[in-house]
């Protein structure tokens, strides 16, 4: 069944007022800020051709970090993230109203992209060669780098050398819990970040460590209360998970990227994103490999 369509007089008259919005100071959420493509012809039997066919899509993003992924007051996530997800649902001609978005936490991003409860996932999920292993990654399209997070007035902690044999809480199946055991740290680890701030104000944990980006929200959550310190100390590149076996999707996720790099989109949805608190810089090349 071929699925329903807005006529594109009014999706361009809601993108127009979508964009004077952002222009104004307005919030990205709940307008609609991407236009689907008009009619978008794939390959049959490719992902693309299905999801198109479909006039849907599950997107598997985070529901508690500010900037990239937080769940707004429409009941969908808000953030650079969910943006990039937007943008390729609309190059599959699917409206913001055929996405489902499902909150997917650090540890339960594999298995949803391998038993199919998402279409894709973008969640501030670093490319590594071990995810390589279960899942295939579009991408990068950011660089984050592990920081460190403690509470403002704290003159102890300038450094990763700071947190040898001391707790601090990172979540389970990150990059940044495996990488405060190897550096020696004592990891408390729970499952999103936003349960980290609560043992940070207690004293149960001194620092809260994950990608510097995820921090800086945090930070900006909470004014006056925490701090960023000292310099990143990972390379964290932010890839667009999608099964294994789908070198396709994969390439065409790779093609819009690039698209969105030339024609500005992606530029756009980092200024009415994170781009509030963070500079821009400019994309990475996509790694077609
Ligand atoms: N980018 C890191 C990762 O993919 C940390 C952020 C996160 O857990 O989402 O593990």
């Amino acid at each position: 069944m071929k699925r329903m369509r807005l006529p594109l007089i009014a999706l361009a008259a809601a993108g127009a007022l979508a964009l004077s919005a952002c222009a104004t100071g307005g919030t990205p959420g709940g307008e609609e800020t991407t236009t689907p493509e008009p009619e978008p012809t794939f390959e049959a039997g490719t992902t693309m051709a299905e999801l198109a066919e479909a006039g849907s899509i599950t997107i598997g993003t985070k529901f508690d970090q500010p900037l990239f992924g937080l769940k707004g007051p429409s009941g969908d996530p808000e953030g650079f993230d969910v943006e990039i997800g937007k943008i390729i649902a609309s190059e599959l001609g699917i409206a913001e109203e055929g996405i489902e978005w499902k909150e997917s936490v650090s540890a339960n991003r594999e298995p949803f992209i391998q038993n199919g409860e998402v279409d894709l996932v973008v969640a501030t999920y670093t490319i590594n060669d071990k995810r390589k292993e279960v899942v295939s990654f579009a991408g990068p399209y950011y660089m984050a780098g592990q920081s460190i997070l403690v509470l403002a007035d704290n003159e102890d902690i300038e450094s990763e050398d700071d947190l040898v044999g001391q707790p601090v809480c990172s979540v389970t199946g990150s990059t940044p819990a495996a990488k405060l055991a190897e550096i020696g740290a004592e990891p408390v680890l729970t499952d999103t970040y936003s349960n980290c701030l609560e043992p940070l104000r207690s004293g149960a944990v001194v620092a809260v460590s994950t990608d510097n980006v995820i921090l800086a929200g945090l930070a900006a959550q909470n004014e006056g209360e925490f701090k960023v310190v000292g310099e990143p100390f990972t390379e964290e590149p932010y890839g667009i998970g999608v099964t294994l076996e789908d070198t396709e999707f994969r390439m065409w996720i790779n093609d819009v990227l690039e698209e969105a790099y030339e024609d500005g989109r992606y530029e756009e949805a980092w200024n009415a994103t994170a781009g509030t608190v963070l500079p821009f810089v400019d994309p990475p090349a996509p790694d077609r490999y």
